[in-house]
C-alpha cells in the first residue's frame, strides 16, 4: 500500500463506516492520546516499566493507530503526505547533510 492509497482508503472508511471526520481539534486530541498509548507500550517493552499480567505488547497496533489519526488529519486539512514526506527528505538531505556524520556522539 502506498501512502496515497492509505490516504484514500482511510478517507473511504471515514466517509462510509465512520460517517464523517471528527473535527481537526478532536483528531488532534485523539492523535495525542494514541501517541500516549504508543509511549506506554515502548516504556514497558524498552523502558523500565513492566506489562501488567494479561497485558499485550501491541506495538504494531499502537503505531497503526497513530498513523491512522495522522492520515485523518492530513486528509481533512488537504495535506498530500507523499509530497510532504518527499519535501521532508529534501530538507533533511540539505540541512542535515553533514550534521549527523560530524556528530561524534553517533560514532
Ligand atoms: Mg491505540
Amino acid at each position: 500500500m502506498t501512502i496515497k492509497e492509505a490516504q484514500e482508503q482511510v478517507d473511504r472508511w471515514i466517509r462510509t463506516v465512520g460517517v464523517r471526520y471528527f473535527s481537526e481539534l478532536t483528531n488532534m486530541a485523539c492523535l495525542t492520546e494514541e501517541v500516549g498509548e504508543l509511549a506506554r507500550v515502548i516504556a514497558r517493552k524498552y523502558g523500565d516499566q513492566s506489562f501488567k499480567e494479561g497485558e499485550n505488547c501491541n506495538l504494531e497496533e499502537e503505531m497503526a493507530d497513530v498513523l491512522w489519526v495522522l492520515i485523518c488529519l492530513a486528509n481533512q486539512t488537504g495535506v498530500d503526505l507523499t509530497e510532504a514526506l518527499q519535501k521532508s527528505f529534501e530538507k533533511k538531505n540539505q540541512r542535515d547533510k553533514e550534521r549527523h556524520i560530524n556528530n561524534p556522539k553517533l560514532h
